[in-house]
């Protein structure tokens, strides 16, 4: 049977994990939660125990994975990471649990995705470092129960809401991870930057920044193509007029949206008049997952403004019709006022 938790060495992006950050002093932005989590791990430190479970919610990219990690290295314990839906069966969450060391962090991404029958299994031994196996079947059937070693669970997702109140519950620490500044971004641009051996003029990793969607993953990931035009096409160096034309070669625009964020804002302003239109037509219409689209698109076109979500559905927002470059249409009414 295939070992359902993954080793951090087998992440599937190389570069991805070379640019990982190592410490908590690593790690850019997200002032608040880093703050407190250097009390949290400081004190479970000091007091020899697990530190207390931690859920981690917020979009994909902005450092969820990263900072599980970190507080594993900190603690100085072992770091097991699967995901929701690899865990199928309640017995696949039992052998992980008990091959933990005492300590350890459990990383669980996507922890909303968890089977019903295996979140079950999570309960007591959250609470109670303990789990109950079933052995048997009918009237042999019979109940063990067996003790763990303390642990960390950290659970990661971008759903909150999709999450059980029974499993929130036993979060101690829950941490909601933001979009990051500009000037933040700015910072793990030239520090991959470096990382990666690449010059970068001031102005050509702030523009790498600026349309990064809010994101470390996406701004990790424009720089590698920003230098791939840099090598074959520059001469190796990331001004801000190579980064610009390099971008707007990948199809990002100045506000950082990319192809599939410009089609939602269009489908609304073109085929819905500016809406509301519900969240299934959208997805029907762009031929996207609705998950996709709650979880990955609207997060950063509603932080930014363009868009707002009401009780009826979605609507474009004044920024969204001027970021179209598109006239938004004359309320109703407002023409009879004269
Ligand atoms: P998530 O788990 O939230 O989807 P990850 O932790 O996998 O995000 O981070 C995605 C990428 O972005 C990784 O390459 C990581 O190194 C980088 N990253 C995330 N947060 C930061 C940060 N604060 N500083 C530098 N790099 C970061």
């Amino acid at each position: 049977e295939p070992d359902p938790t993954l080793r951090a060495e087998s992440l599937p992006d190389d570069t991805d994990r070379a640019l990982r950050p190592q410490s908590l002093d690593e790690f850019v932005g997200q002032e608040e939660a880093r703050a407190n989590l250097r009390v949290f791990i400081q004190s479970a430190r000091m007091r020899g125990e697990a530190m207390d479970h931690t859920l981690f919610h917020g979009p994909p990219g902005l450092g969820k994975t990263t900072l599980a990690q970190i507080m594993a290295r900190e603690l100085g314990v072992g770091f097991r990471m699967t995901s929701g839906p690899v865990l199928a069966k309640a017995g696949d969450l039992a052998a992980i649990l008990t091959n933990l060391e005492p300590r350890d962090v459990l990383f669980i991404d996507e922890i909303h995705r968890l089977n019903p029958a295996v979140e079950e299994v999570l309960y007591p031994a959250m609470e109670d470092f303990e789990l109950d196996l079933v052995i048997g079947e009918g009237p042999a059937a019979r109940t063990v129960r067996i003790e763990l070693q303390p642990f960390t669970l950290v659970g990661a997702t971008t759903r909150l809401g999709l999450l059980t109140t029974p499993l929130r519950d036993r979060f101690g620490i829950p941490t909601r991870l933001q979009f990051y500044e500009i000037n933040e971004l700015n910072q793990i641009v030239r520090a991959n930057a470096r990382k990666l051996g690449v010059d970068t003029e001031a102005d050509g990793a702030l523009e790498i920044a600026r349309r990064s969607r809010g994101t470390p993953r996406i701004a990790g990931r424009l720089l590698r193509r920003v230098v791939d035009f840099a090598v074959v096409e520059g001469n190796g160096r990331i001004s801000k007029a190579l980064a610009d034309a390099s971008l707007t070669r990948l199809g990002v625009d100045q506000l950082g949206l990319d192809g599939a964020d410009r089609r939602y804002l269009t489908l609304i302003a073109e085929n819905y008049q500016g809406g509301p239109v519900g969240i299934e037509t959208i997805a029907a219409a762009l031929s996207e997952a609705r998950d996709a689209i709650e979880e990955v698109i609207e997060p950063y076109l509603l932080q930014q403004g363009l868009i707002q979500r009401t009780p009826r559905g979605r609507m474009l927002a004044q920024k969204g019709w001027a970021h179209l470059g598109l006239a938004a249409p004359v309320a109703k009414g407002q023409n009879d006022l004269f």
